[in-house]
């Protein structure tokens, strides 16, 4: 089922997720809508806030063939990134590699905003998976960038809150701009 997504302004996209204590079936079915509606969205990644829930659950889907994701290890052991795709991640925690990298960035909570975030060029997450099980990941490149993006979802972080003061202010200029069009197109509230 498509959900759906959550639009810049909202404030579950700023609340600090709960984590999930226990894998329910509502959970189960909730990631799948959830991988669902990020295809839908020609996505790469979506965080549980994005579809209105306050849980500590994100999916991601980098495409198999990207070449700036030089390794993937799960659990330490190299995986080929098609296998390690679509990645479902509960409660996750994050390690930062020292190295960082620049690298342009979206949301679907914030269409038709785009722009330059400075990340971690590699990471190391352990999370839950749907069988409760704890797993690593490493990664760098898109995968390294979409799992801190959802990460920081989880909690109530955007990528434009990691912009430069500089981008910052031109970001805010085109947001203003941008939440009249979406309010025009009904996709938020109207304030007045
Ligand atoms: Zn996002």
């Amino acid at each position: 089922m498509i959900l759906p997504i959550v639009i810049y302004g909202d404030p579950v996209l700023r609340v600090k997720c709960k984590p999930i204590t226990e894998v329910t079936e509502e959970i189960r079915k909730l990631s799948q809508d959830m991988i669902e509606t990020m295809h839908n969205a020609r996505g790469v990644g979506l965080a549980a806030p994005q579809v209105g829930i306050a849980l500590q659950l994100a999916v991601i889907e980098v495409p198999p063939d990207d070449e700036s994701v030089t390794y993937v290890r799960i659990n330490g052991e190299d995986t080929p990134l098609a296998e390690a795709m679509p990645l479902i991640f509960l409660n996750p925690k994050l390690d930062h590699g020292k190295e960082k990298a620049m690298g342009e960035e979206g949301c679907l909570s914030i269409p038709d905003l785009r722009s330059e975030v400075r990340r971690s060029a590699g990471v190391k997450v352990e999370y839950q998976t749907l069988d409760g099980e704890t797993r690593t990941i490493e990664a760098d490149g898109l995968l390294a960038r979409a799992l801190q993006h959802e990460i920081d979802h989880l909690n109530g972080i955007l990528f434009i809150d990691r912009l430069s003061a500089a981008a910052k202010l031109g970001v805010r200029r085109k947001l203003k701009r941008l939440m009249l069009e979406w309010e025009e197109d009904g996709l938020i509230p109207s304030k007045r």
